[in-house]
């Protein structure tokens, strides 16, 4: 599904748990001939400066934004946050705090597989940087340095699964939390791959009605992690509510599958995403003609 020139707004660089710096993630995307790329790492925006000053250096439209972790009970919905003001203090503060929470989570997750298995946090630590949004996927690469998992994937379906007992869920705001901490940073909030649990498990519409009178801006439609009927659904729910769709990657570099451009996005939807996000500016926009 590449598209030369295409826009794919949702990567992750380094500083969350893609593998690339985010300037080499920007010169992946030149190399795969997208016309825009959106930097959205997890809880954080430390990413923008360097991949702004790179893609200054190409003719590329970059999108700055991030993927806030909600919680709605249980289960982890991610929220993808274009164009937000990364001084907001609300949505500063909010970041600071779902990293600070996903950090102790990750030494917990170590304390409990250090009782039977040869790791400890500094073999977690040495899979980061200063700064970076920590997650299973350094666990994960920490477990495969030590040879105890051959790769990410399978670290993720073994010792991470939560069938294996080790892991927890970390604090983080509702839904609704996060599309109003968006919007208040004058951000366009994107449900991340909404249907990515087969069609029961997509949001239920009495809860995607409240986002959208929150300002709810669209619905991540293609991507390889929602099933067919999961995808079938939130096109209806799409259809209900008049929300945009965006298709993305996801890319996290090396660790995942997902390749840059292998889903893009309209580009009237790009369009309306660059005309309502007040936040921050884009970069290259102007080129995008
Ligand atoms: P966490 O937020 O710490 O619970 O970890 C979930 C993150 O791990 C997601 O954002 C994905 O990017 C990544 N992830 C999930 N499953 C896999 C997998 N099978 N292989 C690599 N990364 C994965
Ligand atoms: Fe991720
Ligand atoms: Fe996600
Ligand atoms: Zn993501």
């Amino acid at each position: 599904m590449r598209s030369a020139g295409g826009a794919d707004l949702h990567t992750h660089s380094a500083v969350s748990d893609g593998t690339e710096s985010p300037a080499d993630l920007i010169r992946a995307a030149v190399a795969a001939g997208l016309g825009t790329v959106a930097l959205t790492d997890h809880d954080t925006t430390a990413g923008w400066g360097e991949a702004r000053e790179e893609a200054g250096r190409h003719d590329i439209v970059l999108i700055p934004g991030l993927e806030l972790s909600t919680l709605l009970g249980f289960r982890s919905v991610h929220m993808l946050g274009y164009l937000v003001d990364p001084q907001n203090s609300g949505l500063v503060a909010e970041t600071e705090r779902i990293r600070t929470a996903r950090r102790e989570r990750a030494q917990r997750i170590v304390d409990r597989l250090s009782r039977d298995h040869d790791i400890q946090w500094s073999d977690v630590v040495a899979q980061t940087m200063p700064g970076t949004t920590v997650g299973r996927p350094h666990i994960a690469d920490a477990l495969v340095a030590l040879g105890l998992e051959s790769d990410r994937s399978a670290a993720f379906a073994g010792l991470l699964h939560p069938r294996a007992g080790y892991v927890e869920p970390h604090y983080a705001p509702t839904p609704l939390q996060g599309v109003r901490l968006i919007r208040a940073a004058g951000g366009v909030p994107v449900l991340a791959h909404p249907g990515a649990s087969g069609r029961d498990r997509v949001l239920p519409e009495d809860v995607v009605g409240e986002l959208v009178e929150a300002g709810l801006f669209g619905l991540e439609l293609y991507h390889r992690e929602n099933t067919p009927d999961g995808r079938e659904r939130v096109a209806e729910l799409a259809r209900r509510f008049d929300l945009a769709v965006t298709g993305s990657s996801d890319y996290h570099g090396t660790g995942k599958p997902n390749r840059l451009g292998e889903h893009t996005t309209a580009p009237a939807v790009v369009e309306q995403i660059l005309e309502l996000g007040t936040g921050t500016a884009p970069v290259g926009a102007a080129l995008a003609g």
